[in-house]
This record gives structure tokens, sequence and C-alpha cells, in this order.
């Protein structure tokens, strides 16, 4: 039986750029179809009924055609453009490090429908809390997660003993925590405090709106910051761009032209 020539799906717009005169070139992720790059027709058009409904950060209802080459989005409902998020720049600038790290960890045909939903409901955070740090921690650690690299908290990743509250070392590369005895030799070892071990499992076992009530500041925030971003980055093979933004809207201090 030959396949079916349409499908419908929903997904969350994580980029597109202009393809051609007037059409977008999309990329999205769906919940059930992984990371999906399709043709929307004559979307920059002014009277295309798909204008507006392709933009970043826009959770949407689709319905595609497959093309020979690439699928041609026919109908685009929102479910949520997020737009109080994206009238916020810290909002919208930690909703495009989301996006990065989606498109970074999404596959195509590889469907990951948790990740999706960690999409969803951390984007709803931060629109409602631009400045909580918190929900970024909390994706980074679960995006770690949901992909197959979760981190390990409770045993050392070398010699598998049960690890003790206190201060050991973690390594993004070996799969987690190792207790003080282990050095493997190719592991990237940095320490992790007793405090970051605990807020890294509170992560682990609580759900998002839970873990977002904790509130944390100083050095504990930046240990815990650079040791997930770091981590995030290893994994990605690479930097992620809207993150030094990010640093730059900290520090008050935006360079003039982005993007
Ligand atoms: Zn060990």
């Amino acid at each position: 039986m030959a396949p079916p020539k349409t499908y419908r799906c929903e997904g969350i717009i994580l980029s597109y750029k202009p393809l051609g005169e007037a059409d977008l070139l999309v990329t999205m992720f769906t919940r059930y179809q992984g990371k999906v790059h399709a043709v929307g027709k004559g979307a920059r058009r002014s009277t295309s009924k798909l204008m507006g409904h392709l933009e970043p950060l826009t959770a949407v209802n689709l319905s595609l055609a497959h093309g020979r080459s690439m699928d041609i989005i026919s109908q685009a409902e929102v479910i949520n453009s997020f737009s109080t998020l994206k009238e916020d720049l810290t909002g919208i600038t930690k909703g495009q490090y989301l996006a990065e790290m989606v498109d970074g960890f999404g596959a195509e045909s590889s469907p990951n429908p948790s990740l999706f939903q960690l999409m969803v409901d951390t984007l709803r955070v931060i629109e409602a809390a631009p400045e909580s740090e918190m929900a970024l921690r909390y994706f980074e650690y679960h995006l770690l997660q949901v992909s197959g690299l979760m981190p390990e908290l409770y045993h050392c990743v070398e010699c598998r003993e049960e690890l003790e509250p206190d201060a050991h070392r973690f390594s993004p590369n070996v799969g987690g925590t190792l207790c003080l005895a282990c050095s493997p030799e190719d592991a990237h070892l940095r320490p992790l405090s007793l405090r970051a071990l605990k807020v890294l499992r509170l992560l682990d076992r609580s759900q998002l709106a839970e873990a977002c009530k904790l509130s944390i500041n100083g050095t504990l925030s930046n240990e815990l910051k650079s040791l997930l971003s770091t981590t995030v980055s290893y994994w990605l093979g690479k930097e992620i761009r809207s993150n030094s933004f990010l640093e730059h809207l900290r520090n008050e201090t935006p360079p003039e032209v982005y993007i």
C-alpha cells in the first residue's frame, strides 16, 4: 500500500529562513515525528494564510504533504504563539536558547515526545517568569536525560560505589559524577560541590514547577550553569550562540547587533 500523501502533526517552530521569492524553509520539532524540515509555499506573502503562523517559538498544528525532496506545509493552525514571551528580550533569548538545543539534540525521523513536552512546558514557565534561571537548568538537565545521556548522580560512573553526600567530581563526557578515588584517563574532570550535587539531584527528582521554586544565586548558580552548559555543549559539539547573548544580557551589556 502506498504511504499517505499528506499527514498532520503538532510541532513547535525552531527556526526559518527565506527560500526563493516568497517561500520559507522551516525547521520544527514535532511531538511524534521528531525534527522536520518543510517548505511554507508563499508564506512570506502578506496574503498567505500561513503568514505569521510559522514564526520561531510558535506551537502549531500542521497539515503537510510529502514532497519530492522536502515536505510542503499546506495548513497551519496556531496552538500557542507565546506572544508574551516574545515581547521580552530575556524571554525570547531564552526561548532561542531552547530552540538551538532542541535543534541540535533532536533528530529527523526520530520521535522524542518527552523532549517535545519538555520544550513546551519550559517555554510556558519562561513566559510567566523570564528571569527564572532554574527553568534553564531544569531544561538542560532533562534534555540530557531524555536524550539518553542521563548524568549519573548517585553512584560513581567508574567504580559504581554509592556516592555519599560530599564534594565529588563531575565529568561531562563519561556520564556524570565520579568519586575522589576514580580518575579515568579521558574524563574531563571538574569539581562538583556538595551544594551543586544536591541541586542536581533535586532537578532529577522534581517536576519543572517545583524545581523553579528553588532560588539559587552567586557561586552556586554559576557552578550549575557552567557545569550543565558545558555538558550540553560537549554532546552538541559546539557552543550555543544564544547562550553567549544571554551572558551579555545578564551583564547588561548587550551587543548592538544580534543575528
Ligand atoms: Zn569511583
